[in-house]
């Protein structure tokens, strides 16, 4: 038997070892005094139709100058010369590119294991940059608040490649008192938001005044509790996640569930709430809307999440899961009632059925809370139903757009309005004064949005097929990231863990 205090030495021994061989690589990203980005086509993020060519003037983190990149002489004298900048440290030519704002990720959980496994530690933050993705905000995470807190510091100061990190944390407790406490503590930890799905009235008020207090905003995911968005919205609510609580809010009554239906059951839970917005009632919805608007709520739909449920075979076999998806990743997904959001065992054709409606439904009425005025975002909630980081952050946006938004709209989602919802008053516009965070994409995502996809699209140039497409550069507070590396960089993580992967027979 050992000695205690030799005990004691190996294990911080043993914990030090194993924290070094799972901590993320540093950043591999570099800033730059002077940074210009030459010739590209610009989509601004709020709205505003493309422009370009046009040149765009980085100093450190910030943008400086945004100005059309004609040759020098159709200006005449001097205008030119500080954009084109002689003395840039590092010119990126972007001809033939677009360039809009750094995605903000609304959902985005931080995982560093799926299925009970460890994963590299920089897999999910290399796949969110590798789609330019520079802001996530991160709704309660499974790997704690001192690590998410911690992390957003590392990824503020460069030292490693990641998104700008906003921790939210999650929050409870069994009584007000307790609940009060716990948001004090969140605050304390470094928390700058709140996340919040109890099902106790009385102590979501205690959180909602307290929060109010501290000034921490809250983001909810009502699921089925007694609380809907009118409640929440009359609470102070700052984001809605999902959709839960706002049909709700429209039915007569209870939600119309079948009577063996119990919430604890996954598949109950999901295939049902298929069947909540065929329940509502069309004016009750119109009202609730008015009232998430009067109390300015954004709506973060999260559609791509729950596309499984209409298309079971698609979300199962998508494209980029072989080179980008690590096995206990995809392990996860598989049905086991034991694992949160496994459950598509027995899922019928009536099921998708049901949620095609559901979905219908659902996205005209979030294109009707935008029409009134509302914050409409884009969230992805990747790691969960098939759905994996930075490929699900796009899928979202190809959603919105068949919610019925023009592309420029939602690249507004995904950039400008994300930056709204968390208060970052200088982020997501490409604007003199602005944060540089932005994304320089091989192709025209107005054209088509998955050219933003890592793994590109197939296009014709000159009677040839050829792939392009992607992310080419992502820069994230003015730090230059090299994506399809990034991407390479999570290919190999990929081929190595299939290689020591035991596959059962
Ligand atoms: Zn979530």
């Amino acid at each position: 038997m050992l000695p205690t205090r030799s005990i004691v030495a190996l294990v911080a021994l043993t914990t030090a070892a194993t924290l070094a061989a799972q901590a993320p690589s540093p950043s591999s990203g570099q800033r730059y005094n002077r940074l210009l980005i030459r010739n590209a086509m610009v989509i601004d993020g709020t709205g505003n139709p493309a422009r370009g060519p046009m040149d765009i003037l980085i100093e450190g983190s910030t943008i400086a100058r945004v100005v059309p990149a004609r040759a020098p002489d159709e200006f005449g004298t001097g205008r030119r010369d500080s954009a084109r900048a002689p003395n840039a440290d590092r010119v990126i030519d972007a001809t033939g590119m677009y360039v809009m704002p750094g995605i903000v990720d609304l959902h985005g959980h931080i995982h560093f294991s799926r299925n009970r496994q460890a994963m590299p530690k920089d897999y999910v933050y290399k796949l969110w940059l590798g789609h330019g993705i520079t802001t996530i905000r991160e709704p309660g995470s499974g790997e704690g608040t001192d690590t998410t807190v911690a992390h957003a510091r590392l990824s503020a100061e460069n030292r490693i490649g990641a998104p700008t990190i906003v921790p939210y944390v999650t929050v409870s407790g069994e009584t007000p008192a307790a609940a009060r406490e716990a948001v004090r503590r969140a605050k304390a930890k470094g928390g700058v938001g709140l996340k919040v799905f109890i099902n106790r009235p009385d102590v979501w008020e205690a959180i909602a005044e307290e929060a109010k207090a501290l000034g921490l905003p809250i983001a909810t995911d009502l699921k089925i509790q007694e609380l809907d968005a009118v409640g929440a919205a009359r609470l102070g609510v700052r984001t809605l996640e999902h959709w839960y609580g706002v049909p709700d809010a429209a039915i007569p009554g209870p939600q119309h569930f079948p009577v063996d239906y119990s919430y604890d059951d996954e598949l109950d839970r999901f295939r049902w709430a298929g069947d909540l917005w065929r329940q509502a009632d069309s004016a009750r919805l119109s009202a609730v809307l008015d009232t998430m608007l009067a109390h300015n709520v954004t709506w973060d739909p999260t559609f791509a999440v729950y596309e499984a449920n209409r298309d079971l075979a698609r979300a199962r076999t998508l494209p980029w899961f072989p080179e980008y998806a690590l096995p206990n990743v995809l392990a996860f997904f598989e049905p086991d009632p034991h694992r949160h959001g496994s459950y598509h065992f027995d899922w019928t054709t009536t099921d998708e059925i049901m949620w095609r409606n559901n979905y219908r439904i659902w996205m005209r009425w979030v294109r009707e809370y935008a029409a009134r005025g509302g914050n409409v975002t884009v969230g992805s909630d990747a790691g969960f139903i098939y759905h994996l980081y930075g490929f699900a952050t796009v899928r979202e946006m190809e959603l919105h757009q068949e919610a019925g938004f023009h592309p420029l709209e939602v690249i507004q989602h995904a950039t400008s309005n994300g930056a709204k919802a968390l208060g970052l008053s200088t982020t997501g516009v490409i604007r003199q004064g602005f944060e540089a965070d932005l994304a320089i994409i091989d192709g025209n995502p107005l054209h088509n949005l998955k050219v933003l996809y890592g793994t590109g699209v197939e296009t014709v140039e000159n009677g040839r097929a050829v792939r392009r497409g992607g992310v080419r550069w992502t820069i994230k507070d003015g730090i230059v990231f090299d994506a399809p590396q990034l991407l390479a960089d999570v290919r190999e993580m990929v081929r190595r863990a299939k290689e020591t992967t035991t596959v059962a027979p």
